[in-house]
């Protein structure tokens, strides 16, 4: 286990701190056993200890550590107490963003997120590059969002392409918003930074009330969860994730299962499985392709994070402590023929921490389109 500092500082009280974070948090409930920390995946590599920054934070103190933390919710999902530490972690965030002690590069990101509404500090007429060769509806009350991975990253486009061309064969009526469609702002939501957030959500959801949207197709999981959070707290259209409408589609018979043969082993998306519950339609998807989904000891409620989530995307992560690497080990050591997950950031992780591991990395969508029938 990665070691703390052997001559701690002293700890303060800031009575104050404390009174506004206990407002906004429910920290108070925290009886400090521990049991965060044992299931936190960055406990051995890194000096982040989940029970001490909870205590911390009762004295009213900010975690020396605390930009560590990936938001992959496995220690709420463990806490007796029902503490929502992910939830505490958001709000000491934004506590710092008030003194500007944030990580060098988020004050970047997040003005890129407001000037041109894309994690990417690309132009927004760019926004729509992703569709070259993609015909798409343009109509009826479905949208598809696609988020900014998929709409810039030239890899994470492939997976904007898949779904469109599922949706596509299904005979889906649907729109895309094009360069109209900005940031969800999950980004900005996960370093604290909740003005932002709601400023890009308001923006997403007058956008959605213009074109009378009335369900939101999300590519990423993290635009999922913050795009259900945001639409929910403005009243507006249901939000879904790709795989829970591709496989309504499968279900209502617009699609039928492949002949597929071969062996898949699949990575639960923090924000899509512990965040929202989301486990069963990718691994049904992979099965109706026909491929045999062979589970790592880590799965579900279980998995590892890859490490992207909670901004640490846009932070330096020394090799030591990268998540990511570990869990494609995984993925390998059970023997199957692929790695599948339903995240654009996932992908971007594990493909670049692969090392020496052939396992290809792919994503469901990907891996389906072309595997079933109209
Ligand atoms: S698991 Fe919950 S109660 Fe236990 S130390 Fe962590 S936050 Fe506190
Ligand atoms: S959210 Fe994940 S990385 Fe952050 S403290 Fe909890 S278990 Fe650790």
């Amino acid at each position: 286990m990665a070691q703390r500092s052997e001559n701690p500082a002293p700890v303060r009280f800031d009575d104050e701190a404390w009174e506004a974070l206990a407002a906004t948090t429910n920290a108070n409930l925290c009886f400090q056993c521990g049991t965060c920390t044992a299931a936190c995946p960055l406990a051995e590599n890194t000096p982040l200890r989940v029970r001490q920054l909870v205590r911390e934070a009762q004295f009213g103190e900010t975690d020396a550590f605390l930009w560590k933390c990936m938001t992959c919710a496995e220690c709420n999902a463990s806490c007796p107490r029902g503490v929502d530490i992910v939830g505490l972690v958001r709000t000491l965030r934004g506590r710092e963003w008030r003194t500007r002690n944030v990580p060098k590069g988020l004050p970047t990101l997040l003005w890129g997120m407001y000037s041109d509404g894309n994690t990417f500090h690309l132009p927004p007429k760019q926004r729509a590059s992703w569709m070259q060769d993609v015909k798409v509806p343009g109509k009826g009350s479905t949208l598809l969002f696609v988020g900014c991975a998929a709409s810039y990253d030239p890899r994470a486009q492939r997976i904007a392409r898949s779904v469109a061309a599922l949706l596509n064969l299904a005979g889906v009526e649907y729109q895309v918003m094009g360069t109209e469609e900005v940031c969800c702002g999950e980004a900005a939501r996960s370093v604290g930074h909740d003005g932002l957030f709601r400023d890009l959500q308001q923006r997403n959801t007058e956008a959605f009330r213009k074109r009378g949207v009335e369900r939101v197709i999300a590519i990423s999981p993290h635009s999922f969860d913050a795009l259900k959070a945001g639409q929910s707290a403005n009243g507006g259209p249901e939000v879904v994730h790709y795989t829970q409408a591709i496989e309504q589609l499968l279900d209502s018979g617009k699609l039928t299962k492949g002949s597929e043969k071969g062996t898949v082993t699949y990575h639960d998306p923090c924000y899509l499985g512990r965040h929202n519950g989301v486990y069963e339609p990718p691994r049904r998807l992979l099965e109706l392709s026909g491929l045999k989904v062979v589970e790592m000891g880590n799965s579900r409620a279980q998995a590892l994070c890859c490490g992207g989530g909670g901004g640490r995307m846009w932070m330096e992560t020394p090799p030591a402590e990268r998540p990511g690497t570990r869990r494609v080990q995984e993925a390998a050591g059970t023997g199957a023929e692929l790695l599948a997950t339903a995240c654009p950031y996932c992908i971007s992780v594990f493909e670049s921490e692969r090392g020496s591991e052939a396992i290809p990395v792919t994503d469901v969508a990907e891996l389906i389109a072309g595997r079933v029938k109209a």
